[in-house]
């Protein structure tokens, strides 16, 4: 038996490209000679995981799969059956000539938010307010545990858009309107891949073994600044607002060792990001020496051609052409392989651009340990939603609160509000809504209403089991004044805000708070003295409400540990955050942002009350 396997063993060939121990550049040189066009191009093709099957994976070596917006395995799917999906699909990729494993990426944007159990951490609007780049990188430390505990090993993350207009559908997946905040908080990015900060290698991918994750700077470049805040619209600027506003956090980004970057679906001055050559190839590959991958947005190879996929042997010469590695199909893949393949043997796009994007998607992967470790590590499944990780939401939450007003005067303060009373109302309809709470890309794209979806604490639950026992809380979602007059409360905190929504569908050129919330306030805040908790994604009209209030505190979008915002309404914490965005006083003043010269803002950037100054911390 011996014999036979020291035969067996001496006869398999040798390949460098599987040696762990050698260099990098030399794996990669040894893995890209042996490889034919057909398996170059499958590497490029990201693909939807509900097509992803080990057949698929196999046939066309697909290098990538991804869960678009809320793609799950099933409703409510456990840390098990993900990774029974995720390590099918990769061992398709392994059996292949060559096994060459794919890796499979996911919009883990506030915490791993497509799944059930999950921590939901504040959308990035409320972590812009923190200032704390500390805090930030072990939120991203949370969250690569949480989506590796489902053998997922990339991130959609962090949007590091700098959004300049509130009225952008995806405000909130945006820190800040201030460059220097959105720098600074790309230290989630050491948090998600692991930190290479002494390492003076520039550009290089880097992420830190099996308990880390590739991550994604995003959306590459102007996202944030289209006009009128329009989603995927035209960024009107010049080359020098692009470069002081919208690529401070790339050069960031890229020194912290980004894996990937994913260019926006918006254009700039009329030329669309997917296709630009001289920002995606010469400024930022050859430029800023970015060494890992470029990945498009979804289906944004078609849009480059209006009405998308109108012409697509145009769209995918131009897309691949300004240099996009990895090409989110998601579904329609056979016919991007024909066209590519078709395009490279007729030398419309030389091989040698196909050598490249090849190259750079095999580093992130030898990079990050996937050929040793291609199978997810069962022995992760407890930190998907784990205590410890609540508990640093809950913190984040604390620090990611505003508070805009405090009693009528400065010498009477509402908060923090006493525990002990008589009897208490809580009103609103974003009170006991833990989707609400979420927003958008929380388990589906667009995120949910109700208290169903996942696991988490609402704002009622955590008033309830903040407030002394002999306290009585009334919650009613839309009380009439009548009502709230005849029961002799002693206050009310009235939660309202925006319901939940993503991408385009969140562009709003009005900001209301939704309907009923305005009744409610007044039918509350006109009878009975009150604090007005807003749940929302960015400023709103607030201005016709701040007389009938007494106390104002901005929450934006917390996630799932509502606890923390009844830490700080009672007390148990100080208010310590500062507006990491303008509060503007009606639509017409938009866009309008700290700095500019006439400058007339509800509430300015920087605005914040506190109710424990000791405790302010302003890391940047
Ligand atoms: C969004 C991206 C996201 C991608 C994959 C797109 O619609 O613009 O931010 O990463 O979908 O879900």
């Amino acid at each position: 038996l011996l014999f036979c396997c020291l035969i067996s063993v001496s006869q398999a060939e040798y390949l460098k490209y599987k040696d762990p121990t050698r260099s990098l550049n030399l794996r990669i040189k040894d893995l890209l000679k042996r490889m034919t066009l057909e398996e170059k191009i499958g590497q490029m093709v990201q693909i939807e995981r509900s097509i992803a099957t080990p057949q698929v994976m196999k046939k066309y070596f697909i290098g990538s799969v991804l869960s678009g917006g809320g793609s799950v395995p099933e409703t409510k799917a456990s840390a098990e059956t993900w990774i029974k999906m995720v390590n099918g699909i990769q061992n398709g990729s392994l059996s292949t000539r060559l096994g060459i494993p794919m890796f499979y990426g996911i919009d883990a944007v506030h915490g791993h938010n497509n799944v059930y159990k999950a921590t939901i951490f504040p959308h990035n609007v409320g972590l812009g307010v923190t200032r704390d780049p500390m805090l930030i990188k072990k939120i991203g430390d949370a969250t690569a545990l949480e989506v590796r505990a489902t053998g997922i090993q990339y991130v959609f993350a962090p949007c590091i858009a700098v959004c300049r207009d509130p009225r952008w559908g995806r405000c909130y997946e945006s820190y800040s309107e201030d460059p220097k905040i959105v720098k600074a908080m790309t230290e989630i990015i050491p948090g998600l891949q692991g930190d290479i900060s002494g390492d003076s290698r520039k550009g290089v991918p880097y992420v830190a073994g099996k308990n880390k994750v590739a991550a994604c700077a995003k959306h590459y470049v102007g996202d944030g600044g289209t006009s009128k805040g329009i989603n995927e619209n035209n960024t009107l600027i010049s080359y020098r607002e692009l470069l002081n506003i919208h690529m401070p956090a790339y050069h960031d980004s890229i020194v912290k060792g980004v894996s990937t970057v994913m260019v926006s679906y918006s254009s700039w001055n009329g030329k669309k990001m997917h296709a630009n050559h001289f920002l995606v190839t010469d400024y930022l590959k050859n430029k800023l020496k970015f060494r890992g991958f470029v990945i498009s947005d979804w289906l944004g190879i078609d849009r480059i051609t209006s009405p998308p996929h109108s012409n697509y042997s145009y769209s995918i010469q131009a897309g691949v052409g300004a240099g996009i590695d990895m090409i989110m199909v998601p579904f329609n893949f056979t016919e991007f392989i024909d066209v590519l393949t078709y395009q490279v043997k007729n030398n419309i796009i030389p091989e040698s651009r196909i050598d490249d994007a090849v190259k750079r998607i095999l580093r992130v992967k030898f990079v990050m340990g996937l050929f040793e470790n291609p199978l997810a590590d069962p022995s992760l499944v407890n930190q998907l939603g784990s205590e410890e990780h609540r508990q640093l939401a809950r913190d984040a939450v604390r620090k990611s609160i505003v508070l805009l007003k405090n009693g009528k005067s400065a010498k009477q303060p509402l908060l923090p509000l006493p525990k002990k009373a008589a009897n208490i109302l809580v009103a609103g309809s974003h009170a006991d809504n833990l989707g609400y709470q979420c927003g958008g890309w929380t388990i589906t794209w667009q995120g949910l209403g109700g208290n169903n979806l996942t696991v988490g604490t609402t704002i009622l639950d955590a008033v309830k089991q903040t407030m002394d026992p002999a306290t009585k809380v009334f919650y009613k979602e839309n009380p009439d004044s009548t009502f709230v007059k005849s029961n002799n409360f002693s206050y009310a905190i009235v939660i309202v805000g925006e319901p939940p929504y993503a991408e385009t569908f969140g562009d709003s050129l009005n900001l209301t708070i939704a309907e009923p919330g305005p009744s409610t306030i007044t039918n509350v805040c006109e009878s009975i003295q009150c604090v007005l908790v807003l749940i929302t994604g960015r400023p709103v009209v607030i201005q016709p409400y701040l007389s009938k209030i007494d106390a104002l505190v901005a929450a934006w979008l917390p996630g799932t540990e509502g606890q923390g915002v009844a830490d700080l309404l009672f007390g148990d914490y100080g208010f310590t955050g500062k507006l990491a965005r303008t509060w503007f006083k009606t639509v017409d003043q938009l866009p309008m942002n700290v700095g500019d010269k006439y400058y007339d803002p509800l509430f300015p950037f920087g605005f914040g009350l506190s109710t424990n100054p000791n405790k302010h911390q302003n890391n940047i």
